[in-house]
């Protein structure tokens, strides 16, 4: 069995559209893939849609959220969540309520270049950005518009957190996710949460606070995670009582790791579905 638990389409920063993607995963040999795009569950009827034969589908989603850092100071974090109910009232909310943050903070970032004199229109950035709205789309209309050479020095020189134009985010702490995936029948996996090129780390007393609210399970193997840090992550997922996942965190082209480059063990998987009370897995 090949599992891979955490994968992007073009309903977030993926290349392949949902249909693509599950036909890919099964002409790459994978017997389980799960659909997890940023903040957003519009690419599920479509991947359903086109499942093919031998393929299961994991509905879930990758939040993003605000932890503790090992520093005391806020820190952003990933959260996957799998086989929610989306029609979960509270959960329901909160993702509208993200959705719209993030369309007003791109557009709050596009506004303060355009009155700066940039080459950039607002309206315009936004119609590119679709369910999930973010800094990439605004990076690439400052390379379309000649404004930096390439998407890196968009990031680098006009939105880093210290640059310009910055908007804060207004996420979903921690905690809260946690306790609204489990009310919604889910299953709550911190992703990559070692992942150091990634900036800096949740605070480990914070993954144990998680663990008591409800967290179902740890991503330990991911493209970004060193070997010293998988180990860190079993360990305490063993300590905790907690699952263990491992998956690509594909993007298509854009990014280089392969559907199915690292995958999850059976036997958590099974775990993991057990726990789950919201929507099944759908099996073809
Ligand atoms: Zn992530
Ligand atoms: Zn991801």
């Amino acid at each position: 069995m090949r599992i891979d638990l955490h994968t992007h389409s073009n309903a977030s920063d993926g290349t392949d559209t949902p249909a693509e993607l599950v036909r890919k995963a099964a002409a790459d040999g994978l017997d389980v893939v799960a659909l997890t795009d940023h903040d957003t569950t519009s690419g599920w009827a479509e991947a359903v849609e086109a499942l093919p034969d031998g393929l299961s589908l994991v509905r879930g989603m990758e939040m993003s959220c605000v932890g503790l850092g090992e520093d005391g100071w806020p820190v952003p974090v990933h959260l996957l969540a799998y086989l929610f109910d989306p029609a979960d009232r509270g959960f329901a909310e909160e993702r509208e309520r993200l959705r719209a943050e993030r369309v007003e903070r791109l557009r709050a970032m596009a506004e303060r270049m355009r009155e700066d004199g940039l080459p950039i229109d607002p309206d315009a950035v936004l119609d590119s950005a679709g369910a999930s709205a973010g800094r990439p789309h605004l990076a690439r209309a400052l390379v379309e518009a000649g404004v930096v050479p390439d998407v890196g020095s968009a990031f680098t020189r006009l939105l880093a957190p210290s640059g310009p134009y910055y908007v804060d985010k207004a996420d979903t702490p921690l905690r809260r996710a946690v306790e609204m995936i489990a009310s919604a029948g889910g299953v709550s996996v911190l992703a990559h949460t070692r992942a150091r090129k990634r900036g800096r780390l949740l605070a480990v007393d914070d993954i144990r606070e998680l663990a008591e609210l409800g967290l179902g399970g740890l991503e330990v193997d991911h493209p970004d995670h060193a070997e010293p840090d998988r180990e860190v992550l079993a360990g305490l997922a063993a300590e905790l009582g907690l699952l263990t996942t491992g998956s690509s965190d594909y993007h298509g082209a854009n990014k280089t790791i392969r559907l199915g480059e690292f995958t999850t063990d059976p036997a958590q998987f099974e775990e993991l579905v057990g726990k789950a009370t919201g929507v099944p897995v759908i099996v073809r």
